[in-house]
Parts: C-alpha cells; structure tokens; sequence
C-alpha cells in the first residue's frame, strides 16, 4: 500500500476499497486514470490502464526511486513488481515469473519492456563487459521479434502476433547471463513482411528485384493500410538490421532473411492459367526471380508449384494441380516459409543468448525472471481458429491463476489452522478439460476429424463436436439448440469461457489445423545451394515415399506447447500485470465504463481483491520472523525466554499493539495490512 499519495488520486491498492463493488471499483480505476496515476495495485498485482501518451515515469531517476524499495513504500509501479521479483531472485534464490495479460492494445508489450528496462538499469553495477554484452542482445532481441512478429491491425498499430515467453537467466551476483525465447502461434495472414523491407536501401532492393512501389505487390494490398503513421520504415529497417548484427546474426543469415521476404513479396504475384487441360504459371518471369533468390533451378520452382508428388501403393506419380490448387499451394508455401523464418530466428537467438559453461558447482545457483507477454482474450465479429487457440491459452492461464493464487491461498490457511472465510470463484477447469481433454476435448475432435480418409471438411469437423459434446455445460451449437437465431446451422459453435461467450465459426479449422505444406515444396527448399535456407527445411530431406508419419497438427503443437508453459510458470513464484484498455480510438482522455468494465470482470479483478482482503500480506515463519524483528520488543531481545517462538511472535505483537492485525497459524505468522510490516520496519530501522 503506497502510503506516500494523497486520495485525492483515488486508492493505490483496490484492497483498500470501502466496499468491494464493481461501482466502487471502477470509480477508483477512473479517477486514477483521470488523474494520471495509471498503476494501481491488488497486494502485489498490477493492474495498468493504457495512457496513450507519454508518461514521464520512466526515467533513470524513477528507477533510482525504486530500486531495492519495498512494495508499499512507493506509489504503484511497475517497476516495484520488477524489483519485488528481481528482490525475491535475489535474496531468497527463488526463479520468478512476470505473466502481463489484457487484451490487444491494453499495453502488454510496452509493460514488458519497461520492466526488462528496469532490470537492465539495475543489475550489473561494476559495469562487467561480459554482462554488458548480454543486456544489449537481451534488448535487442524484442527489436527484431517486433519486427518479424508484429503487425498493425485494427486494434493496435504494433500489435504481437504471437506469444512470447522470455526467460532471463542471472548468476549468483543476480546479473544477467543469458535468457531463452519461447515464441507460441504466429498469426501467419496478418505477419508484417510488409513493414519489413520498406526503408530498404535501393541497392539491396534492387537485387532482391522489388519494386519500391508497395502497391505493386498483392500480399501487401490485401493487407489493407500499408504505410502506418505512429512508425518510421526507414528507421526501423536499419535498426533491424543493426540489431541482428549486434545479436549475432551472420552477413549471409541476413541476406538469407532479406531474399525470403522478397520471394513471399514475388510469391504473391504469381498467377496461374490453364491451357487445354494443362495448368500453367501466368508470368514466368517471376519464377526466373524466385529461382534466384532461392538459389534453386527454376524447373524446380514451376514444378514444385504445378505439381503434387502422391505416392499410389509403390508407384510414386506427379499429379497436377488445378490452377485453383495452384494458387492455394502459393499461399500455403508464402504463409509456410514466413512462419519457420520467425521460428528460425527465435532459435538462432536463443544459440546465441542460451547460458553456456555456467557451472553451478563453481558459481552458485542460477536463477531465472521469466516474462510473459501474451494475447489476452479476444471476441471478434467472426472468430476463427486463432481466436479458439488464444482464447484456450487465457484458459489456461486464468487456471493457473486459480492454482497458484486462490486455492494455494485457501489451501495454506487450512494447514496452518487459520479460520478462514471461504470465497467463491469459478473454476475454469471445466472449460480447460473440454478443449484439451483427450479423445472427448475439442483438439481431440479436431484431429479425429482431420485424419478421416475420404470427406474432410469443417462441417464434418462440427458434427463431431455435436455428437461427443451436446451434454456439455460450456457448449451449443444451432443444432443442439435450434431455436438459437445468433449461432448458423452448419457453421458456428458457442463455448462459455470463463470470460464471456464466443461464438466460433468452424470454417477454415481443418485447413488450418492440418500442416497443409506440400511435401514437394519442402524438398524445394531443402535442396536450395543456400545452406542457410536448406537449414530451415531439413524434413524436405524425405521423399515422399519416405513420409511416414503424420505431422502433428497446428492444435497439438499448440496445446503441447501451453502444457509445457503452464509447467514452467507452476514452479515459479508468478507476480501479475492486468493491462486494461480504456477505449478503442487510442484516446489518452477517454474513459470507457463500459468496455473497461467488461474488462475488469473477465480479468477476474473484483475475486482478486475479496480472496487478498480475506487474505494476509504477509507471512513468515516464526524463527525467521524473530530474526528480524526481535530488536524492537524488550520481551525478545536479545533472546526470549517464552516456551515457543510463536509466544514470543505473539508477545512483540502485544507489545507493538497490532495484534488486531495478525493471525498466527501453526508455523508461521500472518500479518494481514502491508501498513504493519510497514511500522515494523521503520521501528527496526529507528533504533
Ligand atoms: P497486442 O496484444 O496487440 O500485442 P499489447 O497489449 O501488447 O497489444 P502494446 O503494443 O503494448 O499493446 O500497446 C499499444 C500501444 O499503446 C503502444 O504502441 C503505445 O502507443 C500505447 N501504450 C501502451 N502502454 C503505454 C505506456 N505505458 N505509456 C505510453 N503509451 C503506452
Ligand atoms: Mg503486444
């Protein structure tokens, strides 16, 4: 509890709330907007409204305020979740966790970069070269994440199009020695190659045969908006480029880059015709470019885009596309090569900023801060596949919530024997279980119906969903409820998330759900005479008659991957930043009651608050407790001579007059307002 603002900027911890109410706490959540005050906290979570301006509070001087500081000592910041995580890695050898979630544009990303930021600004002070030097490719790793990986869309002018989970390794002295990237689901269609070589120096443009015209290229049209306002192209081209040369990035790894973008840009543009019944490339002038920037023949390259390799039986036969297949074949292969290129460079980032020789023997444990800055929820007019994977992602996350904050809480006052006021919250496992559950959950389902022979289709797909799920709670469909006007017959399914009602459209679930990426054009890229490029496709080694196994599906990669991310953060102590957007027109002035609302519900902010009221702030063990505090109290310094170190515990609290304030449980004493602690310490220092 920051003791140090006035209330005429409202409360700085929700906790402190008269009443906990909705009204009440978006009254405080707006005044403090109002007033600037952009952070307010709930015990140690963050929550944070998006200022859209520039706030002057992110300078050195502001980390200097908070560096080593206490929680409640400063006013809500960021940067005192930073230190509270850094401070827990530090002195008690704990790996920690930052999850920041919100929706897109509510400011996640800018939330973990100040908080990298501030722990770039705080670590390292005997200025160790060594270290130095894994900071700045920490730093500029985002650079060039951002660059491969965000997009504007109509909600964010540079927004993430994939999840990103950083871990940052530190050594003994807590100064960063590497870090580790885990990327999760790129959304391939709206990924900005388009940003990407405008500011391209002429020469380099020239060579890769692109026009400087941006209208000239169909991916980018599609698009929509080509030229975003808030960013510089030319800026950020260089600094792209200067970034990857810092990382480590080779001369030919970065032409290799360059030459990709630019086949997707010239893939883009090939059309497809037929003659009698022969499908034929419309202008293969193209192809002769592409061959080029590939490094591969171009009878290669037309055969690969007009031909299907099928293997019947023994007999291995080149089937030939429609012009119709063609063009889908096209835009599976731009989408497919831009997607392992953003993998591709996560991975080389991680060869290069991975721990190497850390001997724990020699140097002590090594502790990891990781940060997770990931889609929050989202509810579009139509919402497809991406939309099911992010919002089974906040699921998931939103389970762990539950795990780690609510239940352990609950849990631990039920072992320590301290009375306890149950809180009702819903448990979201349900819905965890119905999209991943094996064999009955919704992926299950997917896959079943991805791997019928004979007629695949998405509505194939959805009558599946209908036959195993109908009983289910959180599921509906047109033909499980036909008077239901707002879901279509064969199209549209409703899942109640614990955040709200989506309504998906199953069009497109199979396709996207299959690695639809014919294997011919695999074996194109894998044997380019550019080792880098080959590198990227070593599964292009096989013929087709040596494919055997499936490859897993978008939806268990994506799963195995969330399994995998929900394990890391469990056995780490999580801090939290809520971001909420206060308006869809990028307004630093509006405030928007009820989408902020909507918000504050579905982040769970209102339980949030009951279970840390119910709650105690802080807790310690009783030897520890005494070991810090038994200075201030007559009756336990130097030692006490009461039967237990509880009855001291309670003796100093007596003595002090805060026995109002605290519980004491089996092992341990729970003090229930950070003002307390607070009192104690300045007593402590006081003497
Ligand atoms: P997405 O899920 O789409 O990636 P996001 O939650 O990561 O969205 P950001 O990109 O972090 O959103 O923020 C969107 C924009 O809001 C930023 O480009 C910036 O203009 C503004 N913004 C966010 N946080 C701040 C801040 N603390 N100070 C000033 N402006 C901010
Ligand atoms: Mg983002």
């Amino acid at each position: 509890m920051a003791e140090h603002e006035s209330l005429e900027y409202g409360k700085a911890d929700f906790v402190l709330l008269d009443n906990v109410s909705m009204e009440e706490f978006m009254t405080n959540l707006k005044l403090r907007f109002e007033k600037g005050r952009i952070y307010t906290y709930i015990g140690e979570v963050v929550v944070s409204v998006n200022p859209y301006r520039a706030m002057n509070i992110y300078g050195r001087d502001i980390v200097e305020q908070y560096k080593g500081r206490e929680l409640y000592e400063r006013p809500p910041h960021l940067f005192a979740i930073a230190d509270a995580a850094y401070k827990a890695m530090k002195r008690r050898n704990k790996d920690t966790c930052i999850v920041i979630s919100g929706e897109s544009g509510a400011g996640k990303t800018e939330a973990s970069k100040y908080i990298m930021q501030y722990i770039a600004a705080i670590t390292n002070p005997n200025q160790r070269a060594e270290v130095e030097r894994v900071k700045n490719m920490l730093l500029k790793s985002n650079c060039v994440l951002e660059a491969f990986g965000n997009a504007k869309t109509n909600r964010n002018d540079n927004s993430s199009r994939f999840g990103k989970y950083m871990d940052i390794n530190f050594d003994f002295k807590g100064d960063p020695i590497g870090g580790h990237i885990s990327n999760y689901l790129l959304e391939k269609v709206k990924a900005n190659y388009r940003r990407l070589l405008r500011g391209a120096p002429d020469s380099l443009l020239r060579s890769l045969h692109i026009k400087k015209d941006p209208t000239a290229y169909n991916y980018i049209k599609v698009g929509g908006q080509i030229k975003v306002s808030s960013i510089n192209d030319g800026a950020d081209f260089k600094a792209v480029a200067d970034a990857m040369k810092v990382i480590g990035f080779t001369g030919d790894e970065i032409q290799t880059v360059y030459k990709i973008l630019a086949t997707i840009l010239h893939l883009g543009n090939l059309t497809f015709g037929v003659d009698g019944d022969v499908t034929l490339i419309e202008n293969t002038k193209l192809v002769s470019v592409i061959r080029e920037l590939l490094s591969t023949k171009e009878e290669n390259v037309e055969k690969a885009l007009l031909y299907r390799t099928v293997a019947t039986g023994r007999d291995v036969i080149e089937k030939q596309h429609t012009a119709q297949e063609a063009s889908y074949g096209r835009d599976a292969l731009a989408k497919a090569m831009y997607e392992r290129l953003f993998c591709w460079i996560v991975g080389r980032i991680n060869d290069i900023i991975e721990v190497k020789n850390y001997d724990a023997r020699v140097h002590g444990k090594n502790t990891v801060i990781g940060v997770l800055d990931i889609y929050g929820f989202e509810i579009f007019q139509n919402n497809s596949f991406e939309q099911f994977c992010i919002n089974y992602c906040n699921e998931k996350l939103q389970q762990l919530f539950i795990q780690l904050v609510l239940k352990q809480e609950q849990e631990e006052y039920q072992r320590e024997g301290i009375p306890w006021k149950h809180i009702d919250y819903f448990n979201n496992q349900i819905i965890v279980d119905l999209v991943e559950q094996q064999h009955k959950g919704i992926f299950s389902v997917l896959d079943e119906a991805c791997m019928n022979v004979g007629k695949v289709t998405d509505e194939v797909f959805l009558q599946g969903l209908n036959g195993k799920l109908a009983k289910h709670a959180h599921y509906t469909s047109r033909k499980l409820s036909p008077t239901d006007k707002s879901l279509e017959f064969d199209r549209d399914f409703r899942i109640r998330h614990y955040a709200g009602d989506v309504v998906y459209s199953v069009v497109g679930f199979i396709d996207k759900n299959k690695d639809t990426l014919f294997q011919d054009f695999k074996r194109l890229l894998y044997n380019s005479s550019n080792p880098v490029l080959k590198a990227m496709w070593p599964e292009g080694k096989l013929s087709i008659t040596e494919v055997t196994k499936r490859p897993l599906t978008a939806a268990t990669l994506f799963k195995n991957s969330m399994i995998l991310l929900v394990e890391n953060l469990a056995c780490k102590e999580p801090y939290y930043v809520r971001c909420i957007k206060p308006n869809d027109v990028k307004s630093p002035l509006l405030f928007e009651q009820e989408r902020c609302r909507h918000q504050v519900e579905y982040l769970g902010l209102l339980e949030n608050v009951r279970v840390r009221r119910a709650g105690f702030a802080y807790r310690q063990t009783y030897p520890r407790f005494l070991q810090r505090y038994k200075m201030i109290s007559e009756f336990t310094w130097p030692n006490h001579d009461l039967p237990s170190d509880k009855d001291a515990v309670k003796r100093l609290m007596q003595g002090c007059g805060f026995d109002h304030d605290v519980a004491y449980g089996k092992t341990k004493v729970f003090i229930r307002t950070p003002r307390t602690l607070f009192s104690l310490e300045e007593q402590r220092a006081s003497l």
